[in-house]
């Protein structure tokens, strides 16, 4: 029987007692432990009559037993389907009747909800692993007949972080999710040599598919933290060799004082996506290390698309270039057509690493995914010469006053370099007269003392006058989301009238 994920991913690591994952209450599973457990989970989804092509409905803590029963889904042949855990009990209906699961599992401590408002057997999980999930499986023997599953059959259901919008379900397949972890695996260098620290949340395409399904099928190494908090990162730094961060982990990181080139001596590299990374954080971030993070981009949708390379040249606001084996193009947004390097246009993307489409969203589908086989992103960009992507924005996020097209990062990329100024975000908000007019949401460094009108004297010397923000905000923080994406249809919503 051949079920592609589970043969690359799992089945090689029968009998290998190196340890895969070191848990925060000091718990070590070796990697053969983890084939087993795998396995009792996975007879655990088949008594409970989760059947090849079912899904699972998963809103689990980040623990060793809820990545295995990632692996449990894949080996019983089920569609493993993640929710964020911040999701309220209205969203996750929203979820549970978009995808219609076979089984839910859940938070121990949500249990009655989940009771209460699905017709559907519920499994338990605790963030100390325990729960009727894992009694279950504590009983179950540790090993299963595999269930068969070709590389067109789907291994995932991961919904759209809802940044722009309502989270659509990625049908993301065998093929989608392996041909991109041996992509990355060779793209980063990733062995079994390495240790990665793994901060992120485990419902996301990152911290699920870029760090778990790269370590796995390289046999790397995992310090599984349940969240992100600066000082374990930096206690488990001397034995690690890598991390995957979003850019909010390094602005963290950085500070801290803690963080020296010292403490990175032994590190191989820092990896950052999700959200744009700033181009003072990468300066910062590589003058306290010695370290260059190198940044990459992708989607739910499409796994990663793009990874500044290992070797070369990690340039800060680029996102790098095509992985092997995807093909990236820029074309004109109303026509289709390839635009030549230098022009910004939208990203389009084609290769086994992009999804089947949306569930239930055959339209959007359509619109989106091109009969050619590439996806239009939503994400404007810009390729050099050599093919190395710089993104510009996401379309949404596009202003267009007065009939000119104006992209925010040009604009936040001038007030940023305002001394004081930590941050900021361009939005575009209706105008009666020029369609839409900007604003410029714009936190400030601690202690920092500038004025809204200090900020637009300096930013409008730089700037055509259409592309001046007819208003600074000045507030605490940006909204973000729990990937660091900033919100910006929020800001769009309390400041456009
Ligand atoms: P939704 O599609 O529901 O609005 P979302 O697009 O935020 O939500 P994700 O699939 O989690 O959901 O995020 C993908 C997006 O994240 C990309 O389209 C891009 O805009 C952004 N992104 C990812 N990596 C980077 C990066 N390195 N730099 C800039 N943006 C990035
Ligand atoms: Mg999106």
């Amino acid at each position: 029987m051949t079920n592609t994920l589970y043969d690359a991913l799992i089945a090689p690591h029968a009998g290998n007692t190196q340890p895969f994952m070191a848990c925060d209450d000091g718990r070590v599973i070796s990697y053969a432990g983890f084939v087993e457990r795998v396995a009792q989970l996975a007879h655990v989804l088949h008594d409970a009559g989760v059947q090849p092509g079912d899904r699972i409905l998963v809103q689990a803590p980040k623990c060793a037993d809820t990545i295995a029963l990632y692996g449990a889904a894949i080996q019983a042949g089920a569609v493993y389907l993640p929710l964020n855990t911040a999701y309220t009990q209205a969203e996750i209906t929203y979820f549970a009747t978009d995808a219609t699961p076979q089984l839910i599992i859940c938070d121990a401590a949500d249990v009655d909800q989940f009771t209460a408002g699905f017709d559907l057997p519920v499994l338990t999980i605790a963030g100390d692993g325990s729960g009727t999930l894992a009694q279950a499986a504590d009983a179950a023997p540790t090993t299963f007949a595999t269930a068969a599953r070709g590389p067109e059959d789907l291994a995932a259901l991961l919904y759209t972080s809802g940044t722009t919008g309502r989270s659509k379900g990625a049908m993301l397949s065998h093929k989608n999710l392996l041909s991109n972890a041996r992509s990355l695996v060779d793209l980063w260098e990733i062995s079994a040599n390495d240790h990665l620290i793994h901060a992120l949340p485990i419902f996301h395409t990152h911290g699920l598919f870029v760090a778990m399904n790269t370590s796995l099928l390289a046999g790397a190494q995992v310090r599984l933290m349940q969240s992100f908090s600066t000082g374990a990162v930096i206690d488990a730094m001397p034995q690690a060799t890598l991390l995957m961060g979003v850019p909010t982990f390094y602005t963290r990181l950085l500070d801290d004082p803690r963080l020296t080139r010292e403490l990175c001596a032994d590190m191989r590299l820092f990896i950052s996506g999700s959200a744009p990374l700033l181009a003072e954080t990468h300066t910062a971030f590589e003058q306290r290390s010695g370290h260059r993070i190198l940044e990459r981009y992708g989607m739910t949708e499409t796994n990663m698309i793009t990874s500044n390379p290992y070797a070369g040249d990690r340039i800060a606001g680029t996102v790098g270039f095509a992985l092997p084996g995807t093909e990236v193009i820029i074309t004109d947004p109303d026509s289709g057509a390839q635009l030549p390097a230098g022009e910004i246009g939208m990203i389009e993307v084609r290769g086994d690493n992009v999804f089947q489409g949306y569930l239930n969203m055959p339209e959007k589908t359509r619109e989106e995914l091109r009969e050619s086989g590439f996806f239009i992103t939503g994400d404007l960009g810009i390729a050099a010469d050599d093919g190395r992507i710089s993104i510009v924005g996401r379309q949404k996020d596009l202003i267009i006053s007065g009939g000119y097209n104006i992209y925010p990062k040009e604009i936040e990329d001038v007030i940023n370099d305002v001394d004081g100024v930590l941050e900021s975000a361009v939005f575009g908000v209706p105008h009666p007269d020029f369609g839409e007019s900007v604003l410029a949401a714009v936190v400030l460094e601690p202690q920092a003392q500038v004025t809204d009108d200090a900020i637009m004297a300096q930013v409008a010397p730089k700037l055509a006058r259409f592309k001046h923000p007819r208003r600074y905000i000045m507030r605490d923080a940006l909204p973000r989301n729990t990937m660091g994406k900033v919100q910006k249809n929020l800001l769009r919503d309390e400041y456009g009238v």
